[in-house]
């Protein structure tokens, strides 16, 4: 894992998947056909990435590894032109050791830096852990700057921290802590390679909007998503599968109102102000506005993550619609929190 600190660009590269998790917030599955090409990354890579301030590409999906050799293309364009690359991946390919070692050593060859492998109880559902174990076997010692498994997590997991633990015969540590804040990289082992567990909470987006209550681990603060700022590192590039520009992949951007900023990513005076409100004031303060205006969004008696809160302002036309009317108020509401923000300082003195 490089420094989190460091600009990525982010390719959606397909929404096709062979699993069709209940969680899944691009809401990817067989049926599903948005797909980049080689050619379209490498076009977004000279225009986005040759500034000289994207460190990352990540590619996932969807099932990155369903572009076959367009991935495989992409990964060696990036490497040859200095840029770390991560690949995110549910492990579908590795179904024997054969198959494992063979997707392993074409994306080591293409110059792959990192890996992700996706696996909780929702994946565990399509993809058995059998093949988790054949892609963490090829994955073990062949020079990745870092091997990962994602998991998403809640009090009635199955797979959980232990349990990965467990299976994969070594001790992971941890890229969060019990209160959701991001630990400080592990050394790498003796290989060269850091191994460790991505322990993210599950959240209610996409597909999984209708996962019961029970499935999620509260907030540590009540009500704390809606009061939450969305961090300045969430605004990283992201290229859709259809080929747009988007501001997040939080949740599933595209024909999102407010986060696809369409084949330019020129965003609209609407979109630029509402994305403004979401990163200074919150997306909980939209929701705010929307409530006091009695436009109904909310999908979910309680929130335990921004991005939900975000999904049920941005994906609904009306609540849009009436922000987009009432820009004059949402401005004037940044402009009072940044002269807030700039006055604090002084007032502490
Ligand atoms: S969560 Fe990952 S593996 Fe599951 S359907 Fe979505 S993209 Fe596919
Ligand atoms: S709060 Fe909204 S803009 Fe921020 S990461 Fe979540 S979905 Fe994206």
């Amino acid at each position: 894992m490089v420094n989190p600190q460091g600009r990525t660009l982010t390719f959606i590269t397909t929404d096709q998947c062979g699993a069709r998790c209940a969680h899944c917030l691009m809401e990817s599955g067989p049926e599903r056909e948005s797909t980049l090409t080689y050619e379209s990354m490498r076009r977004r890579m000279d225009d986005i990435a040759s500034g000289g301030d994207v460190q990352l590409v990540v590619f996932t999906g969807g099932e990155c590894t369903r572009l076959g050799d367009d991935l495989l293309e992409s990964i060696a364009y990036a490497s040859a032109n200095g840029l770390l690359t991560r690949v995110v991946t549910n492990v579908e390919w590795a179904v024997d050791e054969v198959s494992a070692v063979s997707m392993i050593r074409d994306l080591r060859e293409a110059g792959l830096r990192e890996i992700n492998f996706s696996y909780d109880d929702f994946h565990r559902v399509w993809v058995p852990e059998a093949n988790l174990l054949n892609a963490w076997r090829a994955a073990k010692g062949v020079g990745f700057g870092s091997v990962v498994v994602a998991l998403a997590s809640g009090p009635r997991s199955r797979v959980t921290v232990e349990w990965l633990r467990r299976s994969l015969g070594h001790d992971l540590p941890l890229a969060y802590d019990e209160t959701h804040r991001r630990l400080p990289l592990p050394e790498p082992s003796a290989d060269g390679t850091r191994y460790l567990i991505s322990n993210s909470r599950l959240i209610r987006v996409g597909r999984g909007r209708g996962l019961r209550q029970g499935y999620m681990t509260p907030e540590p603060v009540i009500g704390g998503a809606l009061f939450q700022r969305c961090p300045p590192e969430n605004a990283e590039p992201v290229i859709t599968s259809e080929g747009n520009v988007a501001a997040c992949c939080g949740i599933y951007p595209n024909g999102n109102e407010v986060l696809d900023l369409g084949p330019d990513g020129r965003p609209s005076a609407a979109q630029r102000t509402i994305l403004a409100a979401i990163r200074q004031l919150g997306p909980g303060y939209l929701l705010g506005l929307l409530n006091q205006a009695g436009v109904q969004v909310r999908h979910r008696n309680s929130y335990v993550s921004i991005c939900e809160v975000c999904e049920d302002v941005t994906r609904n036309p009306t609540a849009v619609a009436y922000l987009a009317e009432n820009l004059p108020r949402i401005e004037q509401d940044l402009l009072a929190a940044s002269a807030l923000a700039s006055a604090a300082p002084e007032a502490e003195s």
